[in-house]
């Protein structure tokens, strides 16, 4: 529980943070970050004792909760056996994590490459992909996050691809999103034919002959989670195949329970050449990322050496923690509760916001992975400014929540252990928070 609360330690972390910590994303001089010394589960405190609910996950990625014991005790026991080793060994923790992930991947996948992160995941995938075809070219959507190096933020569709575009071969598109449909369509169906026209003929105007991968992440996140319309994947994959395109799937936030599924695309009836994985794998106890890999690709590097690798590959601590998580997960049915919460508790709670307050254009997502879209004016459907969701931010963060505000969105995306209980409470302060808002 909360350590006896020490309020003097805030302020130290304040002003140390301040002084010495330059922070991802922003302009160094104009953050205020809050600080975060413990939590447990879906709540976090500072030293003070103030606690707030996470319904942001940190970053998408506490799917298990804070401190989960199982998840604790694994880092523990690994750390006091073997806290590093090099990645040309052979490693109990790896051999088992890579096996408990390949668990929950389809028939043919048996192999995982570690990464440290999500973005190096990415970087990887896009590379096998290169290697397998022999192509150069890369094809994703304006709308996505696929993280921070050289070709994955370049893959990014979002503003920060645009200071960073030094990576070559990299071509986007549009994928569906019906609320704001880049292709005047009205209905999901509509949607989904129109985005997988538009996409085959960006193929064919690139020169398929030409394209290595359609890198796609399976929902997209951070871009608003965007629930594919019917036959969207399975469209993309039928295009992949046409034209021997390696089609890679970015489970880095969708993954591991974030939908109520292990895999997100398990719901829509695509199978993936390349899975990347990361955040929910072990709940970013430490951090990993990786790769899973089709036997087909994977054969190619049986005999060739595969250029590429990592100090920190299939880290003990990382690994463990993957064991831990994964086998918690598991016992303790965390992805099918994740699945009822969304489909039972968030699902109709967030509805039932969306009547009471006009400021609610489209309330979106399954599992725990939704989002609710304000808007000034629901025909118009023109956002919210930037102004007032800040002031909204600061609203619900007064009011005991941690929020995931991006753009003109609130996402809601509390860890996959979120009580039923939790979830009213977030329920009631949203409601609040938005009402005062909508009061002017
Ligand atoms: N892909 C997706 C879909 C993500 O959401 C993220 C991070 O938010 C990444 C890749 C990058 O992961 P990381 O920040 O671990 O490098």
């Amino acid at each position: 529980m909360t350590d006896a609360a020490q309020p003097d330690l805030d302020a130290r972390t304040r002003e140390l943070d301040r002084a010495h910590v330059f922070h991802s994303w922003s302009a160094q001089a104009l953050i205020s970050p809050p600080v975060l010394a413990g939590g447990l589960g879906s709540t976090v405190w500072d030293h003070a004792g103030n606690r707030w609910l996470d319904f942001s996950s940190q970053l998408v990625n506490t799917n298990i909760g804070h401190q989960h014991p199982a998840v604790i005790s694994a880092i523990h026991a690994q750390a006091d056996l073997m806290a590093t080793v090099a990645p040309s060994t052979a490693s109990l923790p790896r051999g088992e994590a890579a096996r408990r992930i390949l668990a929950h991947a389809p028939d043919g996948f048996s192999k995982v490459f570690f990464t440290n992160g999500g973005a190096d995941a990415i970087e990887n995938a896009i590379r096998m992909a290169r290697l397998h075809t022999g192509r150069d070219k890369v094809l994703s959507t304006y709308r996505s996050y696929h993280g921070n190096t050289g070709a994955a933020i370049v893959s990014t569709g979002d503003w920060r691809r645009i200071p960073n575009e030094y990576a070559r071969g990299h071509v986007h598109f549009f994928g569906p999103y019906l609320y704001r449909s880049e292709f005047w369509a009205s209905t999901p169906e509509e949607e989904s034919a129109r985005a997988l026209h538009h996409l085959e003929r960006v193929i064919q105007s690139e020169g398929p002959a030409g394209i290595a991968a359609i890198l796609l992440e399976s929902v997209p996140g951070t871009a608003g989670i965007l629930i594919p319309p019917p036959g969207y994947l399975a469209g993309v994959r039928a295009l992949a195949d046409k034209y021997g395109i390696v089609l890679i799937l970015d489970e880095v936030m969708a993954g591991f329970g974030r939908t109520g599924r292990w895999f997100a695309f398990d719901g829509y009836d695509v199978v993936p050449d390349l899975i990347a994985f990361a955040k929910g794998v072990n709940s970013g106890y430490v951090p990993v990322g990786g790769v899973i890999i089709s036997d087909v690709i994977a054969a190619d590097f049986d005999e060739t050496v595969f250029p590429g690798g990592l100090t920190y590959s299939g880290h003990p601590l990382a690994a463990a923690s993957i064991v831990g998580a994964l086998d918690a997960m598991e016992s303790e049915g965390i992805v099918p509760h994740a699945a009822h919460i969304g489909s039972d508790v968030i699902g109709p709670g967030l509805r039932a916001l969306q009547e009471r307050h006009a400021i609610i254009g489209e309330v979106r997502g399954e599992g725990v992975f939704w989002a609710m879209e304000l808007v000034t004016d629901r025909d118009s459907r023109e956002p919210v400014s930037a102004g007032a969701m800040a002031e909204l931010k600061k609203g619900l963060f007064s009011a005991g929540l941690l929020p995931f505000v991006q753009d003109n969105r609130i996402h809601v995306v509390p860890p996959c252990v979120v009580t039923e209980d939790e979830v009213a409470q977030a329920l009631s302060i949203y409601d609040d928070v938005l009402g005062k808002n909508n009061e002017g």
